[in-house]
């Protein structure tokens, strides 16, 4: 199915039309990637606005829709006024969760239909991919594979923790990244312990763990991985930490199939760390979908009591973190398939040490 028709299957009794402004949902719908803009979605048609920067673009690539461009004398709540009458729209559904305050004001006082709040069902349909958005998730996943190979003989001993952020970003690009899904984490010895850190200007030294959380867009779409190696050499507690979280991946991959509810994946994993005593230190979920964004649903969590449907495609991203000393986590990206998973991470998952 075309994705514009699975947005049409949402009009009938709750909206006759539906009000794309997000990026995401845009891009979904025209199957074309364009920054900036506002769609119009309904039965009757379907109209695509931009302005003179991507009007061109516009154009040449989307598909199902009638392009036409904004400017200051014709604004994009004119330009909507103009559909809703000329579609005989008077009920229509928006993105409450991609609009700020003041632009759903705008829009409530010029517009002439009722707006409806439809996040929920407009961003569902992206919790299964089709096969030319897995082939997309799978072409971003091997860049960060390649970009992760390459600064392997990158970290050493003496950089600080933004240098080789800034050695990372050059390869996620190199090797074919078109954006990055997020900031990178990069972070190192101490610092490993802050799941979320930003890199600082800290020396990377002998007996480190150094964690990379990285990931590039590639046609609109994200990948998303994490190692943790070592720097020189590792303790024995370090490996410990280490091969935990390796076989909590491993167990949370085990339990990997569609059908079975998000918060028994994470079960499975999280079992581990708590029979391995680290059950306090692994405190976030154990993974999350991502798509168009880097953080969709559904998710494999302890708060997802639903089945994963096939298709899905998540993180599996346990994690011990040991405040003051260090933490590892091990993030992949699979496919959720009907027997098991697609695992579209390549990179090796042993301790490295470098
Ligand atoms: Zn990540
Ligand atoms: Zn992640």
């Amino acid at each position: 199915m075309k994705n514009i028709e699975k947005y049409l299957s949402l009009l009938g009794e709750q909206a006759d039309g539906l009000l794309l402004t997000s990026r995401y949902s845009r891009h979904y719908g025209a199957e074309y990637d364009i920054a900036e803009g506002v769609a119009i979605v309904s039965a009757n048609g379907c109209r695509y606005f931009t302005d003179s920067r991507y009007i061109e673009d516009a154009e040449n690539g989307i598909r199902g829709f009638q392009v036409i461009m904004t400017d200051r004398a014709h604004p994009y709540s004119q330009l909507i006024n103009e559909a809703i009458a000329d579609f005989g729209i008077t009920t229509l559904g928006f993105e409450e969760n991609y609009l700020t305050v003041a632009e759903l004001r705008d829009f409530e006082e010029k517009l002439n239909a009722k707006l409806i709040p439809m996040h929920k069902g407009i961003s569902s349909f992206r919790a299964v991919k089709e096969d030319w958005e897995l082939d997309n998730m799978r072409k971003a996943q091997a860049i960060t594979d390649k970009a992760f190979s390459e600064m392997l003989g990158r970290i050493k001993p003496g950089m600080t923790e933004k240098e080789l952020q800034a050695e990372l970003i050059y390869c996620l690009y190199k090797n074919g990244g078109e954006g990055l899904s997020f900031d990178p984490i990069v972070v190192s010895g101490p610092n490993t312990s802050l799941p979320h850190g930003v890199a600082t200007d800290r020396v990377i030294q002998e007996g480190d763990f150094v964690t990379m959380d990285f990931g590039v867009l590639y046609h609109g779409y994200c990948s998303d991985m994490t190692r943790t190696v070592a720097v020189g050499y590792a303790t024995e507690e370090m490996e410990k930490v280490y091969n935990t979280v390796l076989q909590a991946q491993l167990a949370g991959l085990s339990a990997t199939r569609a059908g079975v509810a998000g918060r028994e994946v994470d079960a499975a994993a999280r079992q581990v760390i708590i029979d391995a005593g680290y059950g306090d230190y692994f405190g976030h979920g154990y993974g999350h979908s991502l798509g168009l964004e880097v953080h969709e649903t559904p998710s494999p969590n302890a708060a997802n009591d639903q089945p994963m449907p096939a298709g899905a495609v998540a993180s599996a991203e346990p994690g011990i973190y040991l405040p003051g000393k260090f933490g590892v986590r091990i993030e992949d990206v699979v496919i959720f398939t009907a027997d098991g998973y697609e695992n579209i991470t390549a990179s090796p998952k042993n301790l490295i040490i470098v």
